[in-house]
């Protein structure tokens, strides 16, 4: 199959997908999540750092952690984690250009909330580019990669699953968007995510890229 031929719609994750992941973004939400930990369960910062990938790792965001073990409200803490200093994130012109040329949807699917998704698309000038945020509020804040937001996905934006394709940098995030019938392409940052089982995951990463604006190149002329 060619993409252009196939996909109509094109699902990014944004962070790591869309903008490098040695930014410096994820590791201040990363220092920021402990923190807020501390504060607001009243422990010292080691602690706080060990609940917090304890969460991650057993339910997929440490917010669904907290929220669930804790009763943390949502809001409040995906405000206080995305306070960062956006500064260090910038454009990538040659994904810009390729994105561009894409035909039909795009779609934003990230585990983060959305204004963190507006302040990073502002700094990469990506504004009003995509068609449509899926956030994780409006996942009931049931994260990637747990099934039935994928699902929702698809009701919500009335979209051809077997006409999309799902860019994403955590590998077994693609194994639900291949079961509902998206295109997988693994967008592999280079870093080993500490809750990330890729071998796991393979079977189910039909495509992977370590550069995404080179991947989406080569779909643009045809080659894939
Ligand atoms: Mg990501």
């Amino acid at each position: 199959m060619k993409f252009r031929d196939k996909i109509n719609t094109w699902i990014f994750d944004l962070d790591n997908t869309l903008y490098s992941a040695d930014s410096g973004i994820f590791q201040q939400v990363h220092k920021l999540m402990g923190e807020f930990i501390a504060k607001n369960l009243d422990m010292n910062l080691s602690d706080a750092k060990k609940l917090q990938s304890k969460y991650y790792k057993q339910h997929g965001t440490t917010l669904r952690g907290l929220m669930d073990n804790h009763g943390v409200e949502a809001d409040y803490f995906l405000e206080e984690v995305h306070k960062l200093d956006y500064s260090i994130v910038s454009p990538n012109k040659n994904l810009n250009y390729e994105l561009h040329k894409l035909e039909g949807r795009k779609i934003i699917y990230t585990n983060a909330n959305e204004k963190h998704a507006l302040d990073i698309l502002d700094r990469i000038d990506l504004t009003n580019f995509f068609d449509e945020i899926f956030d994780i509020k409006m996942a009931n804040y049931i994260p990637k990669p747990e099934i039935n937001p994928y699902n929702q996905i698809i009701e919500l934006f009335k979209i051809d699953a077997n006409s999309s394709a799902m860019f994403d940098d955590i590998a077994k995030n693609l194994v639900p968007a291949k079961k509902v019938g998206f295109t997988p392409v693994w967008v592999d940052a280079g870093y080993e995510n500490f809750s990330d089982d890729i071998a796991a995951s393979k079977e189910y990463l039909d495509f992977k890229t370590r550069d995404l604006s080179l991947f989406l190149k080569d779909v643009n002329e045809g080659k894939l």
